[in-house]
């Protein structure tokens, strides 16, 4: 569900913004990708203790909430 459209048209031009400053950002995490791990690309939870991995794990849940999850609708 996009909630964000249900506000006010100011409220919902600042959170458009902001969602795309946050999109942005995250796929920038994962365009950034790992050194270490050069084929995660975050489709799965991130094993281990590698921190880029989990950071960008962490950057594909937020996208994902960010831009919708595809759901029956
Ligand atoms: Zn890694």
């Amino acid at each position: 569900m996009r909630r964000w459209l249900k506000k006010g048209t100011v409220e919902m031009t600042e959170s458009f913004a902001d969602i795309s400053a946050a999109i942005i950002e995250n796929l920038s995490i994962l365009a950034d990708g790992c050194r270490i791990h050069p084929a995660y690309r975050a489709k799965r939870k991130a094993t281990g203790n590698c921190a880029p991995c989990m950071r960008m794990y962490e950057a594909r849940l937020a996208l994902n909430a960010l831009e919708g999850e595809p759901e029956k609708s």
